[in-house]
């Protein structure tokens, strides 16, 4: 991409967005947490508004026109989320709050009816918090033993490690496919075919990695993926579970009520089949319909063209980051083109703590974050009680980048004068 077609894809889509354009303690907003959250376009904020305005009822319930309408789009918006992940089936695509209800959804609906004492499950020490609880929950109930895949040299996921770890033992695999720490691209094919290898089922998280590339469930050959929408454009409350058919359809449901129901009798029910199997309740109908809008819109721009886009803006920052010296980046670096890692960095820079430093860019309008980010057992490892955090999209641009890293420099030099 050239820099002129960069700053023509950045223009179009920051109109979009109207939440951008302001100012914060007087300077323009420079939004850089993204990894914790995306920003909305107008065509998400306009599909929200439109369903509540034209046409709010009830989905699979109602005969009535306006039941009739919901139904159509909170179905239709599945259809585009099995054409975004590429799944067979639509049946495959079951809706939920967010990431972290989908993994809970399989340890508890899978993970009871088919964990053993003795049984191994393999997570990696990256795994955000949401991929490592539910199964030390799952571990606790059924007596399964966690094992945790570990870092190579350059901070990426250790490939021979977790082939070491396989056995007939393991049940399952769940790992991260995009750090949100380390910014590492994890081979999640060749872990999904090593793990089948053994009979052992997976579960990619792929929080990180849908909102910035294009993502194959085929093609990795899971049999579960989860995101959440509101990282990839779409609003909170609202993300899903991909599972293979077969998989979906043998696993005993997750919640009990209405919509996921065949025939219900006083003692005993029977199930209706997947999606609606695992939808009990009214779910989120204005969110998925929401759901549907950003996946139309990140498609219209192109998810090769995002990451392509992404991957010059992640050159630019690695390059400017190393122009200060204080600064330790976390993960691997981006190779030439600036491929092999997501367009984030966490880091450290000795003098100013990272809480400090995210409330002195604050006051530059700069949003970065700071903490632990949810994976605090790879902070531990690494040997950092906390991180600062830069986290891009699509919307973001080098400028951005030039004001984050002057607001940075500013604060490294000021702090080092004091303590230095
Ligand atoms: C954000 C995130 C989650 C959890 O997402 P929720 O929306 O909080 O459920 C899980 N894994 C990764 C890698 C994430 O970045």
């Amino acid at each position: 991409m050239t820099l002129a077609q960069e700053r023509t894809l950045a223009s179009k889509v920051r109109a979009d967005f109207p939440i951008l354009h302001q100012e914060i303690h007087g300077k323009p907003l420079i939004y850089l947490d993204n990894a914790a959250t995306s920003q909305k376009p107008l065509a998400v904020l306009n599909a929200l508004e439109d369903y509540y305005r034209g046409y709010n009822a009830n989905v699979h319930r109602g005969v009535h026109t306006l039941s009739a309408r919901a139904t159509d789009a909170y179905e239709a918006a599945r259809d585009k989320v099995q054409r975004f992940v590429n799944a067979a089936r639509r049946e495959e695509i079951i809706y939920t709050r967010n990431a972290t209800e989908a993994i809970n959804l399989v340890a508890y609906a899978w993970g009871n009816a088919n964990v053993q004492a003795g049984d191994e499950i393999i997570l990696s020490v990256m795994e955000h918090h949401s991929n490592l609880i539910p199964w030390q929950l799952l571990a606790q109930r059924t007596g399964a033993i966690l094992k945790f895949v570990s870092l190579t040299e350059t901070e990426e996921f250790d490939l021979a490690h977790y082939k070491s770890l396989l056995s007939e033992r393991t049940k399952l695999v769940a790992v991260v496919h995009v750090s949100n720490t380390l910014g590492c691209i994890n081979p999640v094919q060749e872990i999904t075919t090593l793990a089948h290898q053994v009979g052992a089922k997976v579960l990619i998280d792929a929080c990180q990695s849908v909102p910035h590339m294009a993502v194959d469930v085929q093609a990795i050959g899971c049999d579960w993926l989860v995101a959440s929408g509101h990282k990839m454009c779409a609003p909170t409350g609202i993300g899903f579970l991909y599972g293979k058919l077969e998989v979906l359809r043998a696993m005993p449901p997750f919640l009990g009520g209405g919509e996921m129901i065949a025939d219900v009798f006083l003692d005993h029910s029977t199930y209706a089949d997947v999606p609606h199997k695992f939808e009990a309740g009214t779910p989120a109908i204005a969110e998925a319909i929401a759901l549907g809008a950003a996946v139309d819109y990140l498609m219209a721009i192109g998810m090769d063209t995002i990451h392509a886009y992404e991957a010059e803006l992640t050159t630019y920052l690695f390059q400017r980051l190393a122009e200060l010296p204080e600064v330790r980046t976390y993960g691997p670096k981006p190779d030439a083109n600036g491929e092999g890692r997501a367009a984030l960095a966490a880091f450290t820079t000795g003098a100013v703590h990272p809480h400090d430093l995210s409330t002195i860019l604050d006051q530059e309008g700069i949003a970065i974050r700071a903490g632990h980010h949810c994976t605090q057992p790879l902070h531990r490892l690494v040997k950092a009680q906390s991180t600062a955090r830069a986290s891009l999209y699509f919307y973001n641009t080098r400028e951005e980048i030039d004001g984050f890293i002057a607001a940075l420099k500013q604060a490294i030099d000021f702090f080092g004068g004091i303590f230095g």
